[in-house]
């Protein structure tokens, strides 16, 4: 964490939790509201849970859009591709 996040009131046990409900929120599948108001809030504050959020998103997004490779390994692949590219 930098300090910059810290002044936010964000802390690392934030993160962790923010990044325990972070898959099922960016599928849609977080129905408990406490919890969605909780990421939504985390997000709004910590540029990096943000940034990963978004990464998750788009690669979510390509996966949809060639509609194959759901192997564990190309999810890996295109997960590094994406990275490459930042
Ligand atoms: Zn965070």
């Amino acid at each position: 964490m930098t300090k910059e996040t810290d002044i936010h009131g964000i802390t690392d046990s934030d993160c962790l939790e923010a990044f325990d409900h972070l898959y099922s929120y960016i599928n849609g599948e977080l129905k408990d509201p406490k919890a969605l108001s909780m990421i939504e809030h985390h997000l709004g504050h910590c540029k990096s849970c943000f940034t990963r959020a978004e990464m998750e998103k788009e690669l979510n997004q390509r996966i949809k859009t060639t509609g194959q490779d759901r192997t564990p390994d190309a999810l890996k692949n295109r997960l590094d591709k994406l990275l490459d590219d930042i």
